[in-house]
């Protein structure tokens, strides 16, 4: 029986070996019992051993850990039974890394077909697996990808798709398969990016960037995309793959991102960035137009203790409520700001005269000072506006706003609720207001304050039983001050307290004078304010015991103090007992501007008072808004119950004073009966209105 390897014409034929030695598979024969006859350099490569080293050998011989061991035995199966076996083994590499190669072993015959050797074909999987796998995975990624994937060919045809591809866009692939890429052209920008698009991809090989489409359902997207070139042997791109997510959410989100850097969470206003935008914006299109830009800063008068007094919540609603009215009173084209607290500037571009921008800064004084009512409270607030015009005032942004900003602080120092214009005017302001501080304290030495006093009137009968005394400045050039433009200025500079004590004395002159007049067991009564300054230092309290006491007897029954709620707010033991020093001296209590602030009538059990005047903004409206006159009657009535009684602010009309009288309000107080007078105005209007009492009663 010849065996191989003994005298073998194909193994020694050049044809032979020339063709085993550049197949890079394995090839290698056997003897029947196993014994290592031949390999090829590819085999030899792949365990690292040369023929040399193996031949004559049994794989069990060679590697004796077995790793040939299932190899070995179907060789000599193959021997055996003369059948040839195709089997996967996992075969170790040189290396030790198990490749699985699919192994061929077929017998070798002789002429007489006897089996006298195996042939063993080896054909490494390692590199073949990879490739499969490789394309395996591609797809897998393809098709569960996130990202939508579309493969666009040179002539800009679609040539694949995936599934991400659709959900994103809404379109089937064979919707879109073949179509130019310029599908995309539905989008807004997609036009504009494709040359830059394509000259880029030919450049560099890729293009990142964001392109917005329509959706089949109508809806645009944004896509961040990537596109590489796929380069053919050639290096010529004959395919695109563009891999996209759909950043629509994160777009939306960024430009919501936008918004909140650039408003004001609270009124959703433009915030300080956006407004200093604007305004450069403003100034350059000025510039180009020939025109004027004007720049409001409003400030809210004594916004603070809102938020003091009602929490910060309600202080935020007021300021939203502010916010609104400001921007109903302008035009589409302007801007109002807040720029934060109770800070909000208002830009007015297009500009042709100065006396626009003031006509503005009139409406807007007027549109914050209506009353404004939050969470059942009823403020009434103002503002303090300063304007600056653009090219006037300065011609950058800055100066402008600093401008506006210095102008409201003057505004505010020199009596709130007005504006003033920059430039000559703020000169005039600071000056004003130098002269101002410098006037009250003139004012003072130079007697210039006079007591003007208001009827007070019983509803029911129509006496005069009260008054109430307002002061004034009499300045010599400016005519009769009334006290909104100097009593805050007074407040902050201490002066009131001098100014208060001087009412004082005055006022009981002339209750005592107006007592005497009357006579009889009618006492009329002349109330005095005495604002929340006033209580700060005990001091002034006894500087105005110190006139009773010079009057002496009890005088004091002739006279009300009025007082505003915010005074009994915090409960202080120095300002309780300066109202208890009042009381002691027969001095009665009045609750100033009932229903501004936060009218809580628990106040008025916990505090003695004996009147409360209902601020004229209910009066006013009483007999158009039937909650004003719920709330004047229920006051009323609650009032009663505690004893005390309640005075009407602001009486204008005969309809007003019936339906006051009709809540059964004691009193009221307005222009109906008589504005302010001076003192000698006032006794001949209380004599004229009581000719009998006076007939009756004087001495
Ligand atoms: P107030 O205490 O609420 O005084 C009532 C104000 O309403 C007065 O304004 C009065 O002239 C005005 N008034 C009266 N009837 C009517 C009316 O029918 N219609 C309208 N529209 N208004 C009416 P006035 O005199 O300008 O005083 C303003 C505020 O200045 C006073 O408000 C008070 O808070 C303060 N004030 C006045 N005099 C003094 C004072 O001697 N000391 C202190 N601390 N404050 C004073
Ligand atoms: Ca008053
Ligand atoms: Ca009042």
């Amino acid at each position: 029986m010849r065996r191989v390897g003994d005298d073998d014409t194909l193994a020694n034929s050049h044809a032979y070996h020339a063709l085993a030695g550049v197949l890079s598979n394995g090839i290698a024969r056997y003897t029947t019992d196993a014994r290592i006859v031949y390999f090829n350099p590819g085999l030899e490569a792949f365990v690292g051993l040369r023929l040399a080293d193996v031949i004559g050998r049994r794989p069990q011989e060679v590697w004796p850990d077995g790793r040939y061991a299932q190899l070995q035995e179907t060789v000599l199966t193959v021997a055996r039974s003369g059948r040839e076996i195709r089997q996967e083994l996992p075969a170790p590499n040189a290396t030790g890394d198990v490749t699985y190669s699919l192994f061929h072993f077929v017998p070798e015959r002789d002429e007489a077909g006897r089996v006298m050797g195996v042939l063993l074909l080896g054909h490494n999987m390692t590199e073949r697996n990879q490739v499969e796998n490789d394309l395996r995975l591609a797809a897998s990624v393809f098709h569960s990808a996130n990202e939508g994937i579309i493969i666009v060919d040179e002539l800009g045809h679609i040539c694949k798709t995936n599934p991400a591809f659709s959900r994103i866009t809404g379109y089937e692939a064979s919707e879109v398969l073949g179509l130019g890429y310029t599908f995309f052209d539905r989008g807004l920008n997609a036009a504009d990016l494709l040359p830059t698009m394509r000259k880029t991809l030919q450049e560099t090989g890729s293009w990142v960037g964001e392109i917005e489409i329509r959706r089949r359902q109508g809806a645009m997207a944004t896509l961040r995309m990537s596109l590489v070139g796929v380069a053919d042997s050639h290096d010529q791109l004959t395919r695109f793959i563009g891999i996209f997510s759909d950043v629509s959410d994160l777009k939306r989100h960024e430009i919501e991102l936008d918004y909140i850097a650039h408003h004001d969470t609270l009124t959703g206003l433009p915030n300080r960035v956006l407004l200093t935008d604007r305004l450069y914006q403003g100034i350059a299109q000025a510039q180009r137009n020939e025109q004027g830009l004007a720049l409001l800063f409003i400030d809210i008068d004594g916004f603070k203790p809102v938020n003091d007094n009602f929490g910060h919540q309600t202080g935020d609603r007021v300021l939203v409520e502010i916010g609104q009215r400001i921007q109903r009173s302008l035009r589409a084209s302007d801007t109002v700001a807040r720029l934060g607290g109770d800070e909000f500037v208002v830009l007015l571009p297009g500009l042709s005269s100065v006396a626009e921008s003031e006509a503005s800064a009139r409406r807007l004084l007027q549109v914050i000072a209506e009353p404004l009512e939050v969470a059942g409270y009823r403020f009434s607030l103002s503002a303090s506006i300063g304007v600056a015009v653009y090219p006037d005032d300065g011609d950058d942004a800055d100066t402008l706003l600093r401008r506006a900003d210095e102008s409201m602080y003057s505004a505010k120092r020199t009596g709130r609720n007005q504006y003033l214009l920059t430039g000559s005017g703020l000169q005039r302001a600071d000056t004003r207001q130098g002269r101002t501080v410098h006037e009250l304290r003139l004012a003072l030495e130079l007697d210039q304050f006079e007591v003007h006093y208001q009827p007070i009137v019983c509803l029911a009968t129509g006496a005069v039983v009260k008054a109430e005394a307002l002061v004034r400045w009499r300045h010599p050039e400016r005519g009769l001050i009334p006290p909104a433009e100097f009593i805050p200025l007074a407040e902050e500079t201490g002066l009131i307290c001098a100014i208060g004590s001087r009412m004082f004395s005055q006022a009981i002159a002339l209750a005592e004078a107006w007592n005497r007049q009357q006579g009889g067991n009618i006492l009329r009564r002349v109330s005095v304010n005495r604002s929340p300054r006033e209580f700060l230092d005990p001091r002034g309290l006894e500087s105005w015991l110190a006139i009773l006491d010079e009057r002496g007897g009890d005088v004091g029954r002739m006279l009300s103090v009025e007082i505003t709620e915010g005074l009994l707010l915090h409960d202080k033991p120095s300002v309780i007992k300066q109202i208890d020093q009042l009381r002691e001296a027969g001095i009665t209590i009045a609750l100033d501007d009932f229903g501004t602030g936060f009218s809580s009538l628990s106040y008025l059990k916990k505090f003695a008072v004996d009147y409360l005047k209902i601020d004229r903004s209910f009066v006013i409206d009483i007999a158009s808004d039937p909650s004003d006159r719920v709330i004047v009657e229920s006051v009323v009535l609650m009032a009663r119950h505690l004893g005390i009684r309640v005075i009407a602010e602001g009486v204008e009309t005969e309809q007003q004073a019936a339906l006051l009288a009709e809540c059964n309000c004691h009193f009221g107080q307005g222009y109906l009966y008589a504005k302010p007078l001076p003192a000698d105005a006032f006794m001949a209007f209380v004599g004229a209105a009581s000719p009998a009492i006076v007939a009756i009663d004087s001495p």
